[in-house]
Formats: C-alpha cells, sequence, structure tokens
C-alpha cells in the first residue's frame, strides 16, 4: 500500500518549526519520538473536560477515568496481542519496567551463584539493573557478544547457558546500531532451557509488529515517548503465570486489597499490586491515542516504508567518503556512523547549524562503545515521517563539513 509521508508529516505540528533558520530536520526519534496532533489532542481534552484521579471515587469523573484507563489497558493488551489485559502493567517507562522485573521477580527468584544473560549491545536501562541484582543475590551476569559485523553472535548462547541461568534479557533492536535481533529464536532456546526471557522493546515496537504469544516471551517492555506517545508512561507486558507469583514492589495506595495497623497489608490482584500510586493518567490516555494513531496507519505499511526510507539513507551515507559506518547491512530505525578524524560532537553541532537533529555521544550504551573503542558515535534515526529529502539534507551537510575541513587544510 502507498503511504503519503507528506501527510503524515503534517499530522507532527513539530515538524514544521525551524531551527537556526531552517526548515526542522528532525532525526532522533530514537531517543524520542514526536507527536502527531491527534495525541496532544487527547492528552489536552482529558485536562480539558475528563481530568480526574481514577479507582479513588465513585463521582462520574473518576468512574470514566477509571473506565478509560483500564480501556487502554485492553487496547495495549490487544496491540501487543497479549492473552489478557492483566498482562498489562502501567509503568514510567520500560527503564522502569526493567527494574519492576529486577526488583520483583530477581529478588524473589535469583538465589547465589545463578546466572542472568544479556548482551553486549544492551541499553544501560538493560544493564544496570541487572548489575545490581547481581550484586545483591551474589549471582553472575553473563554476556551474549558482538561479530564484527554488529549482530549477535547467538552460537554463543549454547555456551553460556547452563543449569544455574534463570533469565535472559535482550533488546528487541539496537538503540545504537539498529541490529535487528532474532527474538523468536532466541526466546525458543532459552524456553527449551526453562530459561525466563526478557525483550527491551524500546526500539523494536514502533518498527515491528509485535505478538508476544507468538514470542512467547515472558516480558516485554517499551516506553510511550518513543512510540509517539508521552513521556513519563510505559508498559511492562508479563506473562499472567509469573505475574502472579510475584511479589510487590513499591508500596503504597492503589496496590492494595486492605491495610491494617495491626493485621498487616493484603494486596490487590494483577496487575495493580505493581501499580502503587496514582497513575499517570493523562499519559495513559495520550498513550492511547498514540497507538490507535498507529494501527490506523497500519503497522504492516509502516513496515514496507521505513525499509525502503532505511535502504535510501543507508546507501546514500555509504556514498560520503571518510564515513565509517557501524550499523548492520539490514538495520532497523537508526545508522550509526563517525566521520574519520572528526569528533561526532562536532559533527552533530555542524548539522544542528543547518537545523538538523541528530545524536551524538554513548547513546547509553557504553559496552558497545568499548567495543568499537570510541567514545561517541552519531546516529541518525529514521521513521515514518521521516523523507528521501531529509536524507539529502544529511548527506549535504555531512559533506560540507568534509569540505570546510579540507579548506583548512587538515
Ligand atoms: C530508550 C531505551 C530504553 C530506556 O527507555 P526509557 O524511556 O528511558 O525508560 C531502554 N532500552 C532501549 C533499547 C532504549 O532505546
Amino acid at each position: 500500500m502507498h503511504l503519503n509521508v507528506a501527510r503524515i508529516q503534517a499530522e507532527f505540528p513539530l515538524l514544521s518549526r525551524e531551527v537556526n533558520g531552517h526548515r526542522l530536520v528532525y532525526l532522533d526519534s530514537a531517543a524520542s519520538a514526536q507527536k502527531p496532533q491527534v495525541v496532544i489532542d487527547a492528552e489536552s481534552e482529558f485536562y480539558k473536560n475528563g481530568y480526574a484521579a481514577v479507582h479513588r471515587g465513585i463521582h462520574t469523573l473518576s468512574a470514566e477515568a477509571t473506565t478509560q484507563m483500564e480501556t487502554i489497558r485492553a487496547q495495549v493488551a490487544h496491540f501487543l496481542n497479549a492473552a489478557h489485559s492483566e498482562e498489562i502493567v502501567f509503568v514510567k517507562g520500560a527503564t522502569e519496567a526493567i527494574n519492576l522485573v529486577a526488583n520483583s521477580w530477581g529478588n524473589s527468584q535469583i538465589h547465589p551463584g545463578d546466572n542472568i544473560i544479556i548482551t553486549e549491545m544492551e541499553h544501560h536501562s538493560n544493564i544496570v539493573p541487572w548489575q545490581m541484582l547481581a550484586k545483591r543475590m551474589s549471582a553472575e551476569l553473563r554476556f551474549i557478544p558482538l561479530t564484527v559485523s554488529g549482530t549477535l553472535d547467538t552460537t554463543q548462547l549454547s555456551l553460556l547457558m547452563d543449569c544455574r541461568t534463570r533469565l535472559l534479557a535482550v533488546t528487541h533492536v539496537s538503540n545504537v546500531l539498529g541490529t535487528k535481533n532474532p527474538i523468536k529464536e532466541i526466546i525458543y532456546q532459552a524456553k527449551l532451557s526453562g530459561v525466563v526471557t526478557l525483550i527491551d522493546g524500546a526500539q523494536g515496537v514502533m518498527h515491528d509488529i509485535v505478538d508476544v504469544q507468538d514470542l512467547d516471551c515472558d516480558f516485554y517492555v517499551f516506553s510511550g515517548h518513543k512510540i509517539y506517545g508521552p513521556s513519563g508512561i510505559g508498559i511492562l507486558y508479563g506473562r499472567k503465570s509469573i505475574l502472579d507469583l510475584m511479589p510487590p514492589w513499591e508500596g503504597g495506595g492503589s496496590m492494595i486489597s486492605t491495610v491494617s495497623l495491626s493485621k498487616g497489608t493484603t494486596y490487590a490482584p494483577v496487575p495493580w499490586i505493581f501499580e502503587a500510586g496514582s497513575p499517570n493518567i493523562g499519559s495513559i490516555i495520550g498513550l492511547g491515542a498514540a497507538l490507535k494513531w498507529i494501527v490506523n496507519v497500519g503497522m504492516d505499511v509502516i513496515i514496507d516504508r521505513e525499509k525502503e526510507l532505511m535502504g535510501y539513507a543507508l546507501e546514500r551515507l555509504s556514498s560520503i567518503p571518510d564515513i565509517v559506518i557501524y550499523s548492520p547491512s539490514q538495520p532497523v530505525g537508526v545508522i550509526a556512523f563517525n566521520l574519520v578524524a572528526q569528533h561526532a560532537f562536532d559533527v552533530g553541532s555542524f548539522l544542528d547549524h543547518y537545523g538538523i537533529a541528530i545524536r551524538t555521544g554513548h547513546h547509553c550504551a557504553m559496552p558497545l562503545m568499548q567495543y568499537y573503542a570510541v567514545s561517541a558515535m552519531c546516529r541518525a534515526s529514521f521513521v515514518i515521517y521521516n523523507n528521501e529529502e531529509e536524507v539529502d539534507r544529511l548527506v549535504h551537510g555531512l559533506m560540507r563539513i568534509r569540505t570546510l575541513l579540507g579548506s583548512r587544510g587538515c
């Protein structure tokens, strides 16, 4: 199906602004995506006409807000093809989701001498909570290594797993390289050995159809702000049979059934047991609108169009002399590169003068930078609202950097 990219772009008000006298070219959606008008409107409409605390009152507004929140929970379950709405936990983001699992599941299931497997390409959010857990529990952290082409060396998995392996946590798509990992095969292999699996979907869920039942993963996490939704909201999907056995993590209101000063507390059932405190209802409503927007565009349409644009971007970037591209041959969403003899920060700030926003730095993946022996990389990310002309402006900007350098005789 053909997609009208200009019409998609027009739905994102921020994309029409200027930066430094140039029309913005926003190539940093992997850090955070811009929001379509429908998301902004849904949240704004809620604050104007429907706002109230959820779970607390029997008055009309509170009941309506509660119903909306639970409707969106069901909508998220449908989006991920989860078997039950109760498998969807509202959290602040992917980071909080992983910390929830590490603290609740981890503290109760990991014992001294156990091991946890992650990979060398994880975001800090999928490294640090496991390091902290391993330290708390005297467990060991193991890593699936990278290959020189920027993919995972999954042949190592069978060597890393043993009878003390309890959890395997791996990213769906690398936020630095754009590598799409063979998560279904990895999950299958882990399952054969009874290992619990967590997929960090923060860079996967906006570029791929996610079907948690087909994947057969135990946990899948993502953040709203990277999938055209608001900040401060994210999703933990957890297999119900596992969530049911997990102890609460944070205590407070909303997660209890009864509280007695003398007899202690009984807890609400899954998923509310994991949602202590007042939820971020405004952002939940925005997330619902974002997922609806994606479904309306069509994930299969998004996948096809992004593949076409990524192919074009990779080809054009590859044509620049003295560029080093770190991404594998068919990256998803992002392309990581450096210009020889140019620090990524200089490249990033030069491009910013031309209104082109890319990401520079370690991308919250310092171990990956260490693998490539660089302190920083440039990362351009491409999503459904980007187009070929923006790729050309990026390439033009990078070529200018080379020309200016040449004229200075460096
Ligand atoms: C952004 C990101 C995270 C963390 O997401 P937050 O929204 O900061 O919680 C985790 N993993 C990957 C792969 C990411 O890209």
